[in-house]
C-alpha cells in the first residue's frame, strides 16, 4: 500500500488517498481539540497512542461481528481503512450522566441510565454539532429510517462488548460518540474509538481517564490514556 496525496486534515486526523482508491490511511496526530475546535493543543504520544488504542478496540468489535472500516496499522501513527461515505450523524449512547446531558437536563454527574440512552447529533462544527433527531435526519436527508436504526443497534452492540472489555480493567464506560458510513451500500463504523470520544472513569475512584481531562485542565491527559490501554491490554510497544 502507498501513501498519496492529502485528501483533508480534520482536528484530530489527516486522511491520505492511497495506491487503492477503496483505502485511504488515517494519521492520529498529536493535535487536541476541545470546545468544537476553540482549544488546541499538541499532546506528546498521543498520536500513536491513540492509533494503537483504536487498532485494539476495532479488532474486538471486528471479531464480535460490528462491521468497521479499519483493515490494519500502517505505521506508529497511522492506519489503513475502507474508503466510506460518511454519514454526517453522530451516535451516542450514555450509561452514566456526564456532559451535555448534564447541562441540558440539568440531571447529576454521576447517575446511572438504566436502559442506556441514544441521542443523534449533527456532525457539524460550525452549528456546534446540534442534537438532532430521526425524523430531521430523514427530511434533510442526513440518514434514511433504515440506516439509523442499523447504526442505533450497531452502537447499542458496541455498548455491549466495549462495556464488558472496560470493566474488566476496572473501569465504567459512561458514554461515546460513533460514526457511520457506507462501503457498497453497507452500514460500517468509521472514525475512532478512543479515549477522545469516550468518557471512562475509574470503576473504585470514579477518577476521569478520558478527554474530560484536557476539556477540565486536570493534567495527566496521555498517562491516563496510557493507563486504560494497559488495563485493557493495549500493546504501546
Ligand atoms: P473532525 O472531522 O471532527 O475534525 P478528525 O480530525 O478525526 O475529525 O478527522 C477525521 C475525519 O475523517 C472525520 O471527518 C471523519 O469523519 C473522517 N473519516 C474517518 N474515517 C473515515 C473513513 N473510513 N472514510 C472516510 N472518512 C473518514
Ligand atoms: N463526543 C465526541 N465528539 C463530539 C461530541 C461528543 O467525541 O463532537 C463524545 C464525548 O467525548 C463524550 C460523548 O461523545 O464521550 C458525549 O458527549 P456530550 O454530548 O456529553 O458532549 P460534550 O460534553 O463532550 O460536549
Amino acid at each position: 500500500m502507498e501513501k498519496r496525496q492529502q485528501l483533508y486534515a480534520g482536528k484530530a486526523k489527516s486522511v491520505y488517498h492511497t495506491d487503492d482508491p477503496q483505502r485511504m490511511i488515517l494519521h492520529f496526530r498529536d493535535d487536541t481539540s476541545a470546545f468544537d475546535g476553540e482549544r488546541m493543543e499538541s499532546l506528546a504520544r498521543k498520536g500513536m497512542v491513540n492509533n494503537k488504542f483504536n487498532a485494539f478496540i476495532m479488532r474486538k468489535l471486528e471479531a464480535a461481528g460490528i462491521p468497521t472500516h479499519f483493515d490494519g496499522l500502517f505505521s506508529d501513527t497511522e492506519c489503513v481503512v475502507k474508503k466510506l461515505e460518511m454519514i454526517p450523524v453522530e451516535c451516542v449512547v450514555r450509561n452514566i450522566a456526564a456532559g451535555s446531558l448534564v447541562r441540558r437536563l440539568g440531571v447529576e454527574e454521576g447517575i446511572e441510565l438504566n436502559p442506556p440512552t441514544f441521542e443523534l447529533f449533527l456532525k457539524n462544527d460550525a452549528q456546534h454539532d446540534p442534537m438532532i433527531n430521526e425524523s430531521l435526519a430523514e427530511s434533510f436527508g442526513w440518514a434514511t429510517p433504515e440506516q439509523l436504526a442499523e447504526m442505533k443497534a450497531l452502537t447499542f452492540k458496541v455498548n455491549d462488548v466495549l462495556k464488558a472489555l472496560f470493566a474488566d480493567g476496572g473501569l465504567l464506560l459512561v458514554d461515546y460518540k460513533l460514526e457511520f458510513g457506507l462501503f457498497h451500500g453497507q452500514i460500517v463504523l468509521g472514525d475512532e474509538f478512543s479515549p477522545d470520544g469516550c468518557r471512562l472513569w475509574d470503576a473504585n475512584t470514579r477518577d476521569k481517564m478520558d478527554k474530560d481531562r484536557f476539556r477540565q485542565g486536570l493534567g495527566g491527559v496521555i498517562e491516563a490514556y496510557e493507563e486504560v490501554g494497559r488495563r485493557i491490554g493495549v500493546d504501546f510497544g
